[in-house]
């Protein structure tokens, strides 16, 4: 069940070659990070004999979806918190927990620990055995997830890559490619380019990840630093400028592979704007790791 590694090549014509790891492709509706973090974190959640589960995310949560299917599939309750008022159209991947028909809530962002608390308890009063997933499957599983998606990488194909440009959010994703790398001892640079979080705060989260993952299986071995590029932002969380999205409409146009304004066409700008500051005359072999983020650029 690999997904698809693919060679764009030289589009550029700058001496960098580009693959691609289609993980927007990864086998859920909808695809994407989210749904290899969660086929990890629901082996843990039914390793647990839990049979409901609760956790949050924005009205555009990719998590929120593939936890949505995943629970659907493993026939058990969910109650989705939602950290934004009810839009007046259902679109994206909230049309999609809608359509799979989940509970849910939709609060304040500062009210979503007590609301998460609460719908814990309100399954333990119906009997249920609930299981609590940080927002973003933000956890060891998740990070866990993309340490074998490199091994994953591995064995699908011999090619060592230079550099790696994924776009990075709560970090897990990050910790994991980092660490996975590393174990591998690739001499490969894993670059995150934030989707959200500035330098200090997202680096300091990702260090976090990879700390108590290492701890968590008691691994020692020396980690690289971490290369968090913050200069992508756009703005900040979901907002956009007018170079993302005519990026994301020229790959379109030049590869056929579909960005998002979320996440991946930032990850986009930031791997183009690291091509355009570092030319080189030696050929270079640069993967970028395709996220998802399908359902964000449909709601867009
Ligand atoms: C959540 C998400 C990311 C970021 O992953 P993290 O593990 O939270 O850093 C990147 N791309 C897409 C499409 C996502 O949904």
């Amino acid at each position: 069940m690999y997904t698809p590694l693919e060679k764009l090549g030289d589009i550029y014509d700058n001496n960098y070659e580009i693959f691609v790891k289609r993980d927007d492709l990864y086998p859920i509706s909808g695809g994407g990070n989210k749904g290899r973090k969660a086929k990890v974190i629901f082996e843990k959640c039914l390793h647990d004999g839990k049979n409901a589960v609760v956790t949050c995310g924005g009205a555009q949560s990719n998590h929120l979806r593939a936890t949505a299917i995943m629970c659907r599939q493993l026939g058990l309750q969910f109650t989705a918190v939602i950290h934004a008022n009810k839009p007046g159209v259902l679109s994206g991947n909230l049309q999609l927990l809608q359509l799979l028909g989940v509970r849910i809530v939709f609060c304040d962002m500062s009210e979503v620990a007590e609301v998460m608390d609460a719908e814990m308890e309100r399954f333990r009063a119906l009997s249920f055995d609930p299981f609590y997933i940080y927002g973003g499957g933000h956890s060891v599983e998740g990070t866990y997830a993309y340490v074998q998606a490199v091994n994953e990488l591995a064995s699908q194909s011999p090619i060592i890559f230079d550099k790696v440009f994924h776009a990075s959010g709560t970090g897990a994703t990050q910790a994991g490619l980092h660490i996975g790398f590393g174990l591998n001892e690739f001499h490969t640079e894993v670059i995150g380019i934030s989707v959200a979080r500035e330098q200090q705060r997202g680096k300091a989260v990702i260090n976090a990840s990879i700390n108590e993952y290492l701890e968590h299986y008691q691994l020692t071995f020396q980690v690289k630093p971490v290369h968090f590029d913050d200069s992508c932002l756009c703005g900040g969380y979901e907002k956009t400028t007018k170079e993302l999205l005519s990026t994301i409409s020229q790959v379109a146009k030049l590869t056929g592979i579909i960005l998002d304004p979320t996440y991946t066409g930032k990850a986009w700008l930031g791997m183009k704007h690291f091509m355009d500051r570092h030319p080189t005359t030696k050929k270079q072999k640069i993967l970028f790791w395709h996220t998802g983020g399908l359902l964000n650029l449909m709601a867009y």
